[in-house]
């Protein structure tokens, strides 16, 4: 009887919290990497639109739990009290970590509520002002010739800088000549590559950009399939395909979560938040500029999404595995 009354009353105080959600309180997007990198950046902007989506009266706050490639904060969201007021923005990490960890404390698939995915990002491959080398072909000869003085940056094990590292070197039969370093993401990553401490980092064009522009990185490739040939500055670099790196394709993604058991009444209110936040032409404009494309349609629904992230769990885990055979 006792149980009984107790699930009634939680049932109701959920009911109520979904009736009156976000209320006063904050509602936080937790960031699982350091702040002033790409998923930050994400992060903050879309926290604005979303803010405006929801009428202008919820408060968003932007929080940085940094560490081991994203899962740190992965964790504490999928442990967080499922209100509606944590939430997580994870990129490609979300599928690649279970292969590149042999233990996380979160299923990806299990422990969250998908609020839909966000925005698709190329990565380019870059390096300190310094390196010699102009060009794709020069940087890579560079690389082999100085095989064992070069360090590459990433935000940690099974971050997209990570995956990306890993390819490559793995396709151009780099690892062996390479030291790597992790951060706790590619903001203080990059301030290591402009202050010349590391050589060369692959990140995402939302962090790039700028830096290509204003001469204050080297630029050698793109990752994805197909060139950038809608983009006014990376349009002319070279993806790794065309250098000879057979069917290189790399192009992350980011997507919002909530911790499993959050009431479907307030996940509803948060995908269409979501939903109108990707239409806001401020969002969208400051996306394109540096590169991102914002998903549009069934691609933002939920259960697109986590199928979405389930296909690239199964993509990603044989790519790995082949990367590390190198790395290990
Ligand atoms: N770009 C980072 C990564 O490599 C994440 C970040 O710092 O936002 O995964």
């Amino acid at each position: 009887m006792k149980q009984l009354l107790a699930i009634a009353l939680a049932t109701v105080s959920l009911a109520a919290s979904a009736q009156s959600f976000p209320g006063s309180r904050p509602i936080s997007i937790v960031v699982p990497f350091a702040a002033g990198g790409p998923t930050d950046l994400v992060a903050r902007q879309l926290a604005e639109s979303m803010r405006k989506a929801m009428g202008g009266s919820a408060n968003f706050v932007v929080e940085n739990t940094a560490g081991a490639g994203g899962t740190i904060g992965a964790t504490k969201v999928a442990r967080a009290a499922p209100d509606g007021h944590t939430l997580l923005l994870f990129h490609i990490g979300m599928a690649a970590t279970p292969a590149l960890y042999k233990k996380i404390q979160y299923k990806p698939l299990e422990d969250f509520e998908f609020l839909g995915m966000v925005n698709e990002v190329p990565m380019t491959l870059i390096g300190k002002p310094q390196l010699p080398a102009n060009t794709y072909r020069d940087f890579e000869n560079y690389i082999k010739a100085n095989a064992g003085k070069l360090n590459i940056a990433h935000a940690g094990l099974g971050s997209a800088s990570h995956l990306c590292s890993l390819m490559w070197q793995s396709a151009v039969n780099a690892t062996e000549a390479m030291t790597t370093i992790p951060y706790g993401g590619t903001a203080p990553a990059m301030n290591a590559l402009l202050g010349g401490q590391v050589d060369v980092m692959c990140d995402q064009t939302t962090n790039t950009t700028q830096q290509i522009e204003s001469g204050r990185v080297k630029a050698y490739a793109v990752t994805t399939a197909k060139p950038l040939s809608g983009h006014k500055l990376l349009k002319d670099y070279p993806t790794l395909g065309e250098m000879g790196l057979k069917g290189f394709n790399l192009t992350i993604w980011h997507g919002l979560y909530a911790p499993k058991g959050t009431p479907p009444a307030v996940t509803k209110q948060l995908n269409d938040a979501l939903k109108l936040a990707l239409k806001d032409p401020d969002f969208v404009k400051k996306q394109e500029a540096l590169g991102a494309l914002i998903v549009t349609d069934n691609r933002v629904e939920p259960a697109a999404h986590k199928a979405f992230v389930a296909a690239e769990m199964a993509k990603l885990k044989p790519v790995i595995e082949a990367a590390r055979q190198f790395a290990d």
